[in-house]
C-alpha cells in the first residue's frame, strides 16, 4: 500500500486517480495486516487496488466523472466493493473515467483526461489509455495500484485494457451485482476485475461476483474457484474466429495478430474454426440506440434535488428552471448528446422505428451467439479494438468515429456474454495490442482458462 501510496504522488501527470483515499487505505492495510498475522488472510488481503469513480463508496466523492454529481458522497456502499473490502482489498483512491461512462477515450471526463503510460517508440506525443474506465487501466499498467474495478457497458474494461497492456474481464451479465454502481445502461452494464494478469483476474473476479437480492438482475449462482480453473489446458476444445469480425480496411498488424492468437491456441490443443455471427453488422447501431435510450432514463434522476449540484437561480425561476439550468451545467457534451438520442428513440413517434428495432436485432445477435454455442464452440477469438492507443485529441471532435471503436466488444454486451482482453504483443511502434475471447454464459472459469493459454 505504502509503495503504491508513493508511486501514484510521484504519477500526477497520469491523472488516473482523481479522489485521495489513502487514509482508508492505510486503516484498511493494517487490518490486512493483523489479519494475516492471525493466519486468517482472505484472497484480497492486504491487496491495493484503484476504484472506478462510478462505484458508490461510503463517505467518499463518487461522480462517475461528472459536474452533475460534485460534492455528492453516497449514503451507501456499492455490492461489488463491499465484497472486495470484505475480502481484504485495500482501497488507494478513486479512478479516472469517461463522465457516466460515455466515451471511449477518457476525454469526456469532468477532471480531464487520464494518459495512457505507454508512448509511441521515442514519440512524447501523450495517448490514450482508452475508456471508458481510462483511469483504471492507467493505474493498473503504470503499477499505481494491483488491480482496479471497471465497468464494462460497451467494452469499457476491455478496450482499455487492450491499449494500455493489462487484462479486463467483462463477466457475463448478472454475475456482478449492480447494486451501488452508478447506472449509465442498466441491461447492458457489468462490473469486472482490469488486473495484470489472467490469474490475478480470476482471484479479483471471484471476490466480485455472487448473488444480490439487491439487484434483481443478479444471478443466484454458485461462484466457482476461477482461480483453481487456470490449467492451461485447453485440449479438446473448440474456438471460432467468426468471419464478420474481419472488418473492411483493417489493418495488417491486427491480423497478423489475430492469426497469431489462432496458432497459439491451437499449439495448446485447441480446435479452431471458422464460424459467422451474420448480425455482427447491426451491433453498433443497435447499442448507440439502446445504450443511449437507457441512458436517457437513468440520468433523468439528476434533477439538482436529489444528488450532487443545483445551479445558482435567479429570482424568479421555478422547477423547470431549476432542472434545466443545473443539467444545462452538470452535464458534458456527450452527455447531453446520448441523453438526446435517448430520449428521441424512445418518443412516441419514432420508438418502434428505432427502440424497438434496435431490439430486435439484439435478440438476432444473441442468436447467433447461441447457435454458434449450440454447435460445440466453446470461445470465440476475435481483436479486442481495430487499433492500437490513439494519440488524445484525435478523435473527441468526431462522436462516430469514437463510436466505431467499440466494434469488437459491443456484441458481447448486447448478448450478456463473458468477454476477456488480453495483452497479445504490440504494433510497429512498440505500442500494446490486445485479443478478446469471447465465452458461454456462466463459464467465465473456462474464458479465462482459455485467456490463460494466449498469455
Ligand atoms: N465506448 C462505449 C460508449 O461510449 C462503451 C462505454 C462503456 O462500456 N461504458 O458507450
Amino acid at each position: 500500500t505504502e509503495a503504491c501510496l508513493s508511486a501514484i504522488e510521484g504519477a500526477g501527470k497520469l491523472n488516473a486517480f482523481v479522489h485521495d483515499t489513502s487514509e482508508i487505505a492505510r486503516r484498511q492495510a493494517e487490518v490486512a495486516d493483523s489479519r494475516i498475522k492471525d493466519g486468517d488472510a482472505p484472497s484480497m488481503c492486504g491487496i491495493p487496488l484503484g476504484i472506478k469513480d462510478l462505484f458508490c463508496i461510503k463517505g467518499v466523492p463518487s461522480q462517475a466523472a461528472s459536474n452533475i454529481l460534485g460534492g455528492f458522497k453516497p449514503e451507501y456502499e456499492s455490492t461489488v466493493t463491499t465484497q472486495l473490502f470484505g475480502a481484504g482489498a485495500v482501497m488507494l483512491g478513486k479512478l479516472n473515467m469517461d463522465e457516466f461512462a460515455m466515451g471511449s477515450s477518457n476525454e469526456t471526463s469532468c477532471y480531464g483526461n487520464a494518459v495512457n503510460p505507454w508512448r509511441r517508440g521515442n514519440d512524447d506525443e501523450a495517448l490514450t489509455p482508452g475508456g471508458s474506465s481510462g483511469g483504471s487501466a492507467s493505474a493498473v499498467s503504470a503499477d499505481l495500484c494491483l488491480g482496479a474495478t471497471g465497468t464494462d457497458t460497451g467494452g469499457s474494461i476491455r478496450q482499455p485494457a487492450a491499449f494500455t497492456g493489462i487484462t479486463g474481464i467483462k463477466p457475463t451479465y448478472g454475475r456482478c451485482s449492480r447494486w451501488g454502481i452508478v447506472a449509465f445502461a442498466s441491461s447492458l452494464d457489468q462490473a469486472g476485475p482490469m488486473t495484470k494478469d489472467v490469474r490475478d483476474a480470476a482471484i479479483m473476479l471471484e471476490a466480485m461476483c455472487g448473488h444480490d437480492p439487491k439487484d434483481s438482475t443478479s444471478a443466484d449462482l454458485a461462484v466457482p474457484n476461477f482461480e483453481a480453473m487456470l490449467t492451461g489446458d485447453i485440449k479438446g476444445k473448440t474456438i471460432g474466429i467468426p468471419r464478420e469480425y474481419r472488418m473492411d480496411g483493417m489493418s495488417d498488424e491486427i491480423d497478423a495478430l489475430w492469426a497469431e492468437g489462432r496458432k497459439m491456441l491451437e499449439d495448446a490443443g485447441a480446435k479452431v474454426v471458422d464460424i459467422s455471427l451474420p448480425h455482427t453488422k447491426y451491433a453498433l447501431p443497435a447499442y448507440y440506440v439502446i445504450a443511449p435510450a437507457e441512458a436517457s432514463s437513468n440520468l433523468a434522476r439528476y434533477d439538482g434535488v436529489r444528488y450532487g449540484h443545483r445551479a445558482k437561480l435567479s429570482q424568479g425561476d421555478g422547477i423547470t428552471e431549476m432542472y434545466e439550468k443545473t443539467r444545462a451545467e452538470g452535464f458534458g457534451d456527450e452527455v447531453k448528446r446520448r441523453v438526446m438520442v435517448g430520449t428521441y428513440v424512445l418518443s412516441a413517434g419514432f420508438y418502434d422505428a428505432y427502440y424497438n428495432r434496435a431490439r430486435k436485432v439484439r435478440t438476432l445477435i444473441k442468436k447467433d451467439f447461441e447457435d454458434v454455442f449450440a454447435q460445440g464452440v466453446d470461445a470465440i477469438l476475435t481483436p479486442a479494438t481495430p487499433s492500437a492507443a490513439f494519440p488524445l485529441g484525435m478523435e473527441v471532435e468526431d462522436p462516430v468515429q469514437m463510436y466505431l471503436n467499440d466494434v469488437f466488444t459491443v456484441t458481447v454486451n448486447l448478448a450478456g456474454l463473458p468477454g476477456i482482453s488480453v495483452p497479445a504483443g504490440t504494433d510497429k511502434q512498440g505500442l500494446p495490442l490486445g485479443l478478446q475471447l469471447i465465452g458461454r454464459p456462466w463459464e467465465e472459469g473456462d474464458l479465462l482458462n482459455c485467456a490463460y493459454a494466449l498469455e
